[in-house]
């Protein structure tokens, strides 16, 4: 039997069925490979005496033969998920030693599942940025090189998968946080369509655009994950009525004309020119135009598409994202939880000195920014606007799924960048979530496929975006292209 690290969802989840392993085992193991590697900065908390008790539940579980697709699969989960049995920062100072009396809805469901929960895994303060450097507990490394960021927000879930230091991990996404670290690390991520996995108890950064998903090293093990975590919550209004799905069988549903060496025979994938822009580095394009070679090969056909409002996603989601923060982030005042500053004079006092040494620049940049652009005066102008031009985004999307099942085209425009490198200019590293957020602007579900390697050999992500629920569709191509392809399956040197 392989090493319990080696081993992915799907992998581990039957070895544990069969009783070759139990479920103590493994996350003894994992909570070992956990603490060799603490140096990469991936875990905030780890819990590994509950850890171990809900592993032996899940093992008795396993030996009365009830188990089910997740039952006794370690895992570990980002830091804007709250957890009733582990702290939640959000990456935030704010919320240092905070404890939720409940469990947000997604990890409550993947608790009943049987998972086993390792720990929470870092991320930047309140899901804010792109590199993980936005964290106030330390930044999170690149397995693939560690003087490199992991990408963000969801760095420490995307560095947890690829490090193997668990098979599968929760990430979030608002504009790109689970695509683009997937991207970055050789992971497979999917953020599925708004609405289809519950936000309560995820700490909200921008409620119209919040989703959450898995990250985990295949699409096989992302479908198994989303099946766990989805599913419609009476205490999310914007959850989506519809019934629990079976994402490992959409995964497996073969297409109409589709054969054994063609299993994407018919399948129209749209390549928008906006996604293939001058400026994207060589690397990068080189590795999607070869994925995109492979997706050729299995029978898909490309068609050009597209997207002409991209450039203006960016504008778009930095008012709209930092206007819902602006009112989400009013909650942190130091009166009902969190920090609250030691000394003040009056009520007014103790916000502002709470505020001020709560949060971190780029958290009080967004929610400056936020007020701003809602004040009154400047709401026509920029709010306003912004509405508008998000709809006519989404509406763009749509044109192009007459012609197309699927679009295609990079998460980022470059592979991870050294450490250090985005952090003296906020709006640089704001320009690279280019590719993430018009699908993010539209609700519509969007994925991370490893295809290649770039610059210093660094992991290259491709971005496969689908129409409203077709995450099955969108899993059933990276699925395929994953089983004639082993990007997915490679490791960083020495993990
Ligand atoms: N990089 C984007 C931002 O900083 C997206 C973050 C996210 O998806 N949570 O807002």
């Amino acid at each position: 039997m392989k090493p319990v690290h080696d081993m992915g969802v799907a992998e581990l989840a039957s070895a544990l069925k069969s009783r070759a392993l139990s479920s103590r085992e493994a996350t003894q193991a994992l909570l070992s490979r956990i603490q060799a590697h603490e140096g990469l900065g991936a875990f905030l908390h780890v819990n590994g005496d509950g850890a171990l008790a809900r592993a032996s539940a899940a093992d008795a579980v396993l030996a009365a033969g009830s188990a089910g697709p997740l039952t006794g699969v370690p895992m570990a989960h980002k830091d804007i998920y709250v957890t009733a049995d582990m702290p939640t920062t959000a990456g935030s100072n704010i919320l240092a030693g905070y404890r939720s009396p409940f469990d947000a809805t997604v990890i409550a469901r993947l608790n009943a599942a049987g998972t086993v929960a390792l720990g929470k895994l870092n991320c930047d303060e309140f899901a804010m940025g792109s590199a993980n450097e936005n964290s106030a507990y330390g930044p999170a490394h690149n397995p693939w090189d560690v003087s490199r960021v992991p990408g963000g927000s969801s760095g420490g879930s995307a560095v947890a998968v690829a490090a193997r230091l668990v098979p599968g991990t929760t990430g979030t996404d608002t504009g790109g946080s689970i695509r683009q670290p997937a991207s970055f690390t050789g992971i497979t991520g999917i953020k599925p369509t708004y609405g289809v996995c519950s936000r309560y108890g995820m700490i909200a950064f921008a409620s119209s655009l919040d989703q959450a998903g898995p990250m985990a090293r295949s699409a096989e093990d992302c479908a198994l994950l989303l099946s766990g975590m989805s599913g419609f919550d009476e205490r999310d209004a914007t959850s989506v009525q519809q019934p629990p799905q079976d994402f490992h069988a959409q995964m497996l549903v073969a297409r109409d004309g589709a054969s054994a060496g063609k299993p994407l025979a018919g399948l129209r994938i749209g390549l928008p020119k906006e996604f293939f822009p001058a400026g994207l580095s060589a690397d990068v394009n080189a590795a999607v135009r070869a994925g995109l070679a492979e997706l050729e090969k299995l029978g898909a056909t490309l068609v050009d598409v597209r997207l002409p409002r991209t450039e203006l996603a960016i504008p778009v989601y930095y008012i709209i994202a930092p206007a819902e923060a602006s009112s989400n982030l009013s909650r942190f005042d130091g009166v009902k939880f969190g920090h609250r500053a030691a000394q003040y004079d009056d009520l007014l006092d103790m916000y502002k000195k709470t505020r001020a040494e709560g949060f971190g620049p780029e958290v009080k940049r967004r929610i400056m920014i936020g007020s701003y652009v809602l004040s009154h005066g400047y709401y026509d102008a920029y709010y306003l606007q912004a509405q508008k031009l998000r709809r006519m985004i989404a509406d763009d999307f749509q044109q192009c799924f007459a012609q197309c099942d699927l679009i295609a085209g990079p998460v980022a425009p470059t592979v991870a960048w050294k450490h250090g490198e985005g952090k003296d200019n906020p709006t640089q590293a704001y320009l690279a979530d280019i590719f993430t957020l018009p699908g993010s602007l539209a609700g519509l579900p969007g994925m991370s496929v490893p295809v290649g390697s770039g610059e210093g050999g660094m992991p290259v992500g491709l971005q496969l975006i689908g129409n409203y629920f077709k995450e099955g569709q969108l899993l059933h191509a990276a699925h395929a292209l994953q089983q004639a392809t082993d990007w997915h399956q490679r490791a960083p040197a020495g993990f």
